[in-house]
C-alpha cells in the first residue's frame, strides 16, 4: 500500500511516498532491492528529522524533542519532550527575540544621529524591556538543573556499613529480590544497579558494597568499586542501623561524600520503639523499615525534596533540559547584562548594539538560525535511521 502525503504539509514539508508491506525481512529487503536499483538510496541518520528542520517545519529545539521522545525513559521526561516538540521552547525564546528586537531598533535609531543621547522615554522602554527579559532568560536557565533531572534521571548511590540493610532497600524499591539479603555482613561486593520510575521520575539505584576495613581483596574491590561511584553520583543514601549506629560520625560521612547531597536514612525501625535520633537533627534524614515497608513513601519526598523538584507536573514539564540550550542562554544572558553595564555607562549606541546583536545570534543557536553545521551534523548524528 502506498500512502502520499504532499508536500508543504508532510512531514519533511516535501512531497513523501510511504509504503506499507507484509512483514518479515525478506519482503521488506525485496522490496529496498528494488527501490535501490531504481536510484533510491537509503536516509541518513535523522535526515527526515534534518529535512523539516531545513524545510522550516520545525525549529532545532523541536527536532532535538524528537530524540528525546524516542529516548525518555520516564513520563514526566516524555511529556518534557512532547511538549518541546509543540514549540514550547521556541515560543519562549521567540519572545525573547521580539522583545530584543524592539530594543535593537530603539538602540540603533541612535547611531546615525552619535550627539544625541537616549532620550528619556526612549531608555525606559528599553530598561523595562531589558529587564524582564533577562529575568525570563535567567528562569529558564535556572530551570536547567531540574530539566536535566527530568530528564536523565537520578543516580542514587545507596552506601552505608556492610549489613544496614542497603539490599533490602533496593529490593523494596525492586519489588524483588535483586540483591542478595543475607545477615552475613559483606555479601555484596560488586555494584548492582536498577532502573526504576517513582513518581514519575526516572531514577537509577545502585547498591554498593557496605563500607568497611577489609582484608578480603574481592569485598576490597567492591569497597574501592562503592567510592568510586561517589564522584558520579546524584544523591546519596547512607543507610545506617537504627539499633546501631553510635559509632557514625555525621561529618565524616558527608566529608567523603564530596558535595553530593546525602539522605542519612535510618533502618530497622521496625527493632526500634524510639525513632528520636538525635545525631542526625541537623542533616537530611528519615527513619524507615526496609522490612514493612514503613517510611518509603517519605523517602521518596525527601528526595524529589533535596532535588528542589517542585512535584508540580505543569512546571516540570516546562522546563529546559538540554546543556546546549543552557550555555546558548547563559551567552545571551551576559550579553544583556553588558549591555545592560554599558547603558549605564553612556556608551555609544553603535557598540551597545553589539551586545544586542550578539545576545540575538546566542538565541538563535538554540532554534537552529545560527547554529554551526558541525553542531548541527552531531544533534542529527544521534538519530536513528527513518526518523
Ligand atoms: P546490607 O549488607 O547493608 O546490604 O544489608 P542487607 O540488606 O543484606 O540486610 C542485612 C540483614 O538485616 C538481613 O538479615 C536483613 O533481613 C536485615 N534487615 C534489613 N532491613 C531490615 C529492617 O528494616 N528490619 C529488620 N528487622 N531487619 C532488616
Amino acid at each position: 500500500m502506498f500512502v502520499m502525503m504532499a508536500s508543504p504539509h508532510s512531514y519533511t514539508g516535501e512531497d513523501v511516498i510511504e509504503l506499507h508491506c507484509h512483514g518479515g525481512r525478506v519482503i521488506v529487503a525485496a522490496i529496498l532491492d528494488i527501490l535501490l536499483e531504481a536510484g533510491a538510496r537509503m536516509a541518513l541518520p535523522g535526515e527526515f528529522t534534518r529535512r523539516a528542520f531545513l524545510n522550516g517545519r520545525i525549529d532545532l529545539s523541536q527536532a532535538e524533542a524528537v530524540v528525546d521522545i524516542i529516548n525518555s525513559r520516564s513520563t514526566l521526561a516524555a511529556k518534557l519532550a512532547v511538549n518541546q516538540l509543540g514549540g514550547s521552547l521556541s515560543k519562549a525564546v521567540y519572545g525573547f527575540r521580539d522583545r530584543l528586537v524592539k530594543i535593537v531598533s530603539l538602540v540603533e535609531a541612535y547611531i546615525d544621529f552619535p550627539e544625541e543621547d537616549i532620550s528619556l522615554p526612549h531608555m525606559c522602554i528599553i530598561n523595562d524591556d531589558l529587564h524582564k527579559l533577562i529575568d525570563g532568560i535567567k528562569f529558564l536557565i535556572d530551570s536547567f538543573e531540574e530539566g536535566r533531572i527530568v530528564k536523565n534521571g537520578l543516580s542514587v548511590l545507596i552506601l552505608g556499613k556492610p549489613n544496614v540493610g542497603k539490599s533490602s532497600i533496593l529490593n523494596r524499591f525492586v519489588g524483588e529480590d535483586r540483591a542478595i539479603v543475607t545477615d552475613i555482613p559483606g555479601t555484596t561486593r560488586d555494584t548492582i544497579e536498577e532502573d526504576l520510575v517513582i513518581s514519575g521520575l526516572s531514577l537509577r539505584f545502585i547498591d554498593t558494597a557496605g563500607i568497611r576495613e577489609t582484608v578480603d581483596p574481592i569485598e576490597r574491590d567492591g569497597v574501592q568499586r562503592a567510592i568510586d561511584k561517589i564522584a558520579t553520583a546524584d544523591l546519596i543514601l547512607y543507610v545506617v542501623d537504627g539499633t546501631d549506629y553510635s559509632d557514625i560520625c555525621v561529618d565524616d560521612v558527608i566529608d567523603k561524600c564530596s558535595g553530593v547531597p546525602v539522605i542519612f536514612v535510618i533502618n530497622k525501625l521496625d527493632l526500634i520503639s524510639d525513632d528520636v535520633f538525635d545525631k542526625f537533627q541537623a542533616v537530611n534524614n528519615i527513619s524507615i523499615s526496609a522490612k514493612n515497608g514503613t517510611g518509603f513513601t517519605s523517602l521518596v519526598d525527601k528526595i524529589i525534596e533535596v532535588f528542589g523538584l517542585s512535584g508540580s507536573e505543569e512546571r516540570e514539564t516546562n522546563l529546559i533540559s538540554e546543556r546546549r540550550h543552557r550555555d546558548a542562554l547563559f551567552g545571551a544572558y551576559q550579553h544583556l547584562l553588558l549591555f545592560g553595564q554599558n547603558l549605564d555607562d553612556d556608551i555609544s549606541p553603535e557598540f551597545l548594539a553589539v551586545h544586542l546583536r550578539d545576545a540575538l545570534d546566542s538565541l538563535g543557536e538554540i532554534t537552529g538560525e545560527t547554529t554551526p553545521d558541525e553542531i548541527l551534523n552531531n544533534i542529527f548524528s544521534k538519530f536513528c535511521i527513518g526518523k
